[in-house]
């Protein structure tokens, strides 16, 4: 099949309609235009919204879980058929090397896989009541829900997302960001190629301040799922709060990897380096802080060092280690965290060159000396930078682990198992991996945050819990 779709198009109630403006859409490894998107207005999330309400009162509410689960898996198997392309776009879009493009468009189609098979598993429950009466519980959709994602992850977001929102029987309006959202079109078009009802799905991109908001404030959305910036969620959260309905937040982090004396160096090594480089650090659950004990503090240093020096910086396409970042502006705010490794105490270890020319590129780097409390070991840089932070038992790693506004993900190195799990016990975050670190993605394993990194949860089954609501029903009979 053939994934051919014009860019500049949203998709509403099953067609594919213009916007009244269009905005450009650049390649981080050039610098240049790639493509124009529709600048989704306020009036045409109407549309959508009206759209997915229509879709729930006609056609797709009356499927059975089983059809919408069949559904899901055709989407999958096209996404498969079709992942070199979507790689293709993705690495274009974001300036994500081609294997991570790939790797995600395969995270896609299982999220979709995954969605489609349990969507007719999520059940309610017969409760124990008064004689004379049967009580149960059923498990429905909120109805029209609103999907707003960030430009890092397009793919996995929206599988995430959106597949367990249609699992549930949910009509869907997706806003993808402006700054990459081709996989997120060409997403729509594969929704159409498997004959989802008119309306299940409906796309409009545009600005955040524009259709963004539009679609957060909504009255016929009953439930938004943000992923994105702390301060764009609390806008979301008080946009929400005014219609009463629920919101799921996934938002920053700081996350730590805390590698002991008696960790498995040689097995750490390449999760310690890669969690801070993928997808150029723009990546949630980077881990940007790597607390070493003080007893293989200089080794894992100079191990990591000697990784980064080898690291290879270059165009998507060329498959990199490590591309550009999204933008010029993302670009400019990495930088000026660099800027502050010049202050006392604060020194770089390792930054392999970027490519001379166009295009938005940092320098992988690693820093040291720089404290717990240092503004590069608090705030999210969203750039490939990591810090390494020295500490002497494992009370003082736990409170420089937990020390930030941010709790999403934390990665534990020892071969001691009790330490192991007091450590995830004590850690503040919404996943912890010991001796290892993201578990390949773990589609299966609910994810989100505490704190400022947000709450509710996506990904497993857990997601399905919260893309549905729960009605009580009581029968009283003889
Ligand atoms: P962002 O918050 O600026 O944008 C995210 C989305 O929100 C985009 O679609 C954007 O158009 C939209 N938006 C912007 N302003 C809006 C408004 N006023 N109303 C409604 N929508 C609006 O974030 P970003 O710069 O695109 O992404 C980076 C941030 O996202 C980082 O902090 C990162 O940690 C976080 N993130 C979190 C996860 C996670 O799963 N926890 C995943 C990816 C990214």
């Amino acid at each position: 099949m053939n994934l051919q779709f014009d860019s500049t198009l949203m998709f509403v109630g099953g067609r594919w309609m213009a916007a009244r403006e269009t905005l450009p859409l650049l390649d981080p490894s050039t610098g240049q235009a790639l493509a124009r998107i529709a600048r989704g207005s306020a009036q045409d999330i109407d549309a959508a919204v009206a759209a997915a309400q229509l879709a729930l009162d006609g056609d797709w509410g009356r499927l059975t879980a089983t059809e919408r689960g069949r559904l899901l898996m055709k989407m999958s198997a096209l996404v498969l058929e079709q992942a070199d392309e979507l790689a293709r776009l993705e690495a274009l879009d974001v300036g994500k090397p081609l294997k991570q493009g790939r790797a995600d468009a395969v995270a896609l189609a299982r999220y979709l896989e995954f969605y489609g098979g349990a969507a007719d598993k999520v059940h309610g429950e017969t409760l124990p009541f008064a004689t004379g009466y049967t009580a149960l519980t059923l498990r429905e959709p909120h109805g029209v829900t609103g999907h707003i994602v960030p430009w890092n992850y397009p793919m996995q977001i929206i599988g995430r997302s959106v597949g367990a929102a249609l699992a549930m029987g949910n009509a869907c309006v997706l806003k993808p960001a402006e700054e990459a959202c081709l996989t997120a079109i060409a997403f729509a078009r594969i929704a159409e190629q498997a004959g989802l009802p008119a309306g299940a799905l409906n796309l409009v991109p545009g600005l955040g301040e524009e259709a963004g908001a539009a679609l957060s404030a909504h009255r016929g959305v009953q439930h938004i799922s943000f992923t994105g910036s702390v301060a764009v969620g609390a806008l979301i959260q008080a946009a929400a709060a005014r219609n009463a309905v629920p919101v799921t937040l996934e938002l920053g982090g700081k996350s730590p990897q805390l590698v002991f004396d008696d960790a498995d160096l040689d097995a750490a090594l390449p999760f310690l380096v890669n969690a801070g480089i993928q997808n150029a650090g723009q990546t949630c659950s980077a881990a940007s802080r790597i607390l070493v004990q003080r007893g293989v503090f200089d080794q894992v240093a100079a191990r990591m060092a000697e990784r980064y020096r080898g690291l290879r910086v270059g165009p998507a396409m060329d498959d990199p280690d490590v591309g550009p970042v999204i933008s010029e502006r993302q670009r400019d705010i990495i930088r000026g965290y660099l800027a502050l490794a010049g202050e006392a105490g604060v020194s770089i270890l390792a930054q392999p060159p970027v490519p001379d020319g166009p295009g938005f590129w940092v320098p992988p780097t690693l820093i040291g000396g720089a404290g717990g409390q240092h503004r590069l070991a608090q705030e999210e840089i969203f750039g490939p930078v990591q810090v390494l932070i020295p500490f002497g038992d494992e009370a003082e790693a736990l409170s420089i682990a937990n020390g930030t506004d941010f709790g999403l993900v934390a990665g534990v190195w020892t071969r001691d198992g009790s330490r192991a799990m007091r450590c995830a016990r004590k850690l503040r975050c919404g996943q912890v991996f010991i001796n290892n670190y993201g578990a390949g993605g773990g589609i299966e394993l609910p994810f989100g945050g505490v704190k400022r990194s947000g709450h509710g949860r996506e990904k497993g089954f857990e997601a399905l819990y919260g893309f549905s609501v729960l009605k009580t029903v009581a029968i009283k009979h003889d």
